[in-house]
């Protein structure tokens, strides 16, 4: 037994939920329809260089069909597969999700928290877009029910976050986590393994920098180049800035990551699952070993490198760091 209260040797979110709220906590993603500012010009017009949300999306998940409707096609779908889930989080998950006025930011928000079933919503953003008004906002809203606020961060290196047009630095993300965690709201960040220009060396020194930073829950993916994306532009012209991961690479980068986490942090996710169609035939190519690989399946060889290893979340973890 560890220190997050189970056998698991990472602390994850999913045994969390059922400790805290009595049972797994499913997610249903939603397209509300949000624009972004890094695409509809106010930052930029190109977008982050990995970016196509039809990649990432559920195929329920359209924001032509109101956001009742895509809870409702979404939970029957979900409870097909999770038999037993009778709580849904309303994961408002595509493109930027606190950037429209704050009536209709709360409007939609409301209509999600409405669902029968729905306990509460997760709201996935960037850290350049939020303030403390919108936030107390969407507190009142929320107000008994659950709140989760979850930031792209993608990497801790400005030179990175340049490369791939994020339109944000790191200090931008800094602030946005110390706003989120002064209203006390549970807050989860996203990062991306294999940016291009980035080792595992680099990713791995990252976590110093993390540890200090006030966030509860943490998803990790590796770089999927989809077709059509300026990510998969910049693998044709310059495939050397890419580490380019094996599947075997990935696993024992995960978990030397993970051995050098502070134990606190709720692990939500270690490994991203865009449709093989979305994918370039390069990255296909050089990324054989990936084809067809499951998530879930991806969990496990983490978990079983992890015992093989008879390591942990934070066994290396220096809080002096
Ligand atoms: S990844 Fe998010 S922030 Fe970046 S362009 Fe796409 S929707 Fe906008």
């Amino acid at each position: 037994m560890y220190s997050w209260g189970h056998t698991r040797r990472f602390n994850a979110f999913s045994n969390y939920s059922v400790r805290h709220y009595g049972q797994r906590l499913q997610k249903v993603a939603i397209d509300a329809g949000f624009s972004c500012p890094n695409r509809d010009g106010t930052i930029g017009t190109d977008g982050c260089y990995y970016c196509d949300n039809k990649a990432f999306n559920p195929s329920y998940c359209m924001p032509e069909k109101s956001i009742t409707q895509q809870l409702s096609e979404g939970t029957v779908f979900l409870t097909r597969r999770y038999k037993k889930v009778t709580q849904y989080l309303a994961y408002f998950q595509a493109y930027t999700n606190t950037y429209a006025s704050t009536e209709q930011l709360i409007e939609k928000y409301a209509e999600a928290l409405r669902f029968p079933g729905v306990v509460g919503i997760v709201i996935g953003t960037r850290p350049d877009c939020v303030s403390p008004e919108l936030l107390d906002s969407i507190l009142k809203v929320t107000a008994s029910k659950l709140l989760f606020i979850e930031f792209g961060v993608e990497s801790c290196y400005d030179e990175t976050l340049k490369k791939i047009n994020r339109g944000h630095n790191f200090n931008q993300v800094v602030e946005a986590l110390h706003m989120t965690a002064e209203k006390n709201i549970h807050t989860g960040i996203h990062l991306i393994f294999g940016l291009p220009g980035e080792t595992p060396l680099m990713i791995l020194q990252q976590v110093p920098k993390l540890a200090k930073l006030p966030f509860q829950s943490l998803k990790i993916h590796q770089l999927q180049i989809i077709k059509g994306t300026l990510m998969e532009r910049l693998y044709r012209e310059q495939p050397s800035l890419f580490a380019n991961f094996t599947l075997v690479d990935y696993i024992a980068l995960i978990v030397s990551f993970l051995e050098r986490l502070p134990p606190k942090i709720l692990i939500d996710r270690l490994a991203g699952e865009a449709p093989p169609r979305y994918h370039t035939q390069l990255s296909l190519k050089n990324r054989e070993s990936w084809a067809g690989i499951r998530n879930d399946r991806i969990l496990q060889l983490i978990e079983k490198k992890m015992q093989e290893k008879d390591t942990w979340q934070g066994k290396l973890f220096n809080s002096d760091i």
